[in-house]
């Protein structure tokens, strides 16, 4: 029954006229509770508030399905102004983004194209940007462009994520490896098919693991995005035991989700980013969300009743 819950929200999250009705309206159905508002005003205000508790952020433009160039160069653009308000606001946080709003199905020279600006802007301010990985069908054309892009801007502007989920993870954090890259590891989002990925959640979390203590080994600098407590508890004996100085790895969680868990790990003296998203297009993100969470649905119905 969970099971089809998941993939009907999955299926209503691409669903590309639902996206288009939700767009006209500003958040509806509760997505207040994950995503930080419309606009970057409020967006920023939220990550003050975050700043203001000692976690930091990374923001994160929502934009689903462009189809033109023209739109590639809005979300750009988006980017870019992001970028400049974090510096004016004097806030922390870094910048998150997908490379197909960036236009990555239209031609991968756009897409390089938009990230080089992007990239040139964030080094200017001494920022960091983050490529989110997609589904399976985009995953290794973004490797192979954070592969270029990385080469070209050095390793601290740019970053990827690695999904737990898929079984290439493992050879991909090793062939990554003479690039030290800084990687953000997470269990995985989208629906994939068997032949790609582990159906079942034990093994996700077993390849989880493996690959953070693998990243972790290997030296290079290692963002753990999850709300799973087992597996924090886990990384927090794990670099205690071998010696890795929390300067080498920050928690990462999802905005509105194990709030309590956030500040208490930042409490504890881990870095702790919160990822910040906003904008219009919120609806494939929050169906996504509820999809993790097939018991958010009761919270969705709840707030459809309230005014
Ligand atoms: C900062 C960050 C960035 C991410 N970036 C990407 C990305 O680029 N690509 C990608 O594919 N995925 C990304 N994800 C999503 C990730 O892949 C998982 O889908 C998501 O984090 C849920 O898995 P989990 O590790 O929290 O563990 P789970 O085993 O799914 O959840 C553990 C516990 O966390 C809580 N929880 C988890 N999800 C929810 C929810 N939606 N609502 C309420 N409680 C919840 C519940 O208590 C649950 O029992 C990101 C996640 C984070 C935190």
């Amino acid at each position: 029954m969970e099971s089809l819950m998941r993939s009907t929200l999955l299926f209503l999250s691409r669903n590309k006229w639902a996206n288009r009705a939700a767009k006209k309206y500003g958040l509806r159905l509760g997505a207040s509770r994950f995503v930080a508002g419309v606009e970057l005003e409020e967006a920023l205000d939220s990550v003050r508030r975050l700043n203001a508790q000692g976690i930091a952020a990374t923001l994160d433009h929502l934009g689903e399905f462009i189809s033109t160039p023209e739109e590639a160069k809005e979300a750009t653009s988006y980017c870019l102004s992001t970028l400049d308000a974090i510096h004016e606001a004097k806030v922390e946080s870094h910048l998150s983004l997908k490379l197909t709003q960036l236009g990555l199905d239209l031609s991968r020279e756009l897409c390089l194209a938009n990230m080089r600006s992007i990239l040139s802007r964030a080094r200017q301010y001494g920022n960091f940007v983050r490529i989110d990985m997609e589904d399976y069908s985009h995953n290794q054309p973004a490797l192979d462009l954070f592969r270029q892009l990385r080469e070209e801007f050095g390793p601290n502007v740019i970053g990827i994520v690695i999904q737990a989920y898929l079984y290439k993870s493992r050879a991909d954090i090793e062939k990554l490896k003479p690039l030290a890259p800084n990687l953000r590891l997470v269990k995985g989002a989208y629906k994939e098919r068997p032949a790609v990925a582990f159906p079942k959640k034990e093994d996700v979390d077993r390849n989880f693991i493996a690959i953070i203590e693998r990243h972790m080994l290997n030296g290079h600098y290692t963002a753990v995005a999850t709300h799973d407590e087992a597996i924090i508890r886990h990384v927090k004996k794990f670099t205690a035991r071998r010696g890795i100085p929390k300067t080498r790895f920050e928690f990462q969680m999802l905005y509105g989700i194990s709030v309590r868990q956030q500040q208490q790990l930042a409490a504890e003296g881990y870095k702790m980013r919160v990822y910040v998203p906003f904008g219009r297009d919120w609806y494939g993100y929050f169906m996504r969300r509820l999809a993790e969470r097939p018991a958010n649905v009761g919270f969705v119905v709840k707030s459809m009743f309230r005014k």
